[in-house]
């Protein structure tokens, strides 16, 4: 991962916070002037090596676990 600078402060230590509910922005946060960014990101989706999971799942709907089923 490329460190990149605070266009605020010139920090250099931009910390990773998360991405939205697609993936396609993510969020990153100056931990020397508190500014967060949101910063867009390309998303290469591979279908022609996607494997078949089992996903277990509770009942308000947080996904708990995915195994790789192994053929
Ligand atoms: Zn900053």
């Amino acid at each position: 991962m490329c460190v990149q600078r605070c266009p605020k402060c010139n920090e250099d230590d931009l910390h990773y916070l998360g991405d939205n509910c697609t993936g396609e922005i993510e969020d990153w946060g100056c931990p020397k002037c508190d500014t967060c960014y949101e910063v867009d990101v390309d998303i290469n989706r591979h279908f022609e090596t996607m494997r078949e999971v089992v996903v277990w799942v509770l009942k308000h709907g947080l996904q708990i676990a995915k195994n790789v089923i192994h053929q």
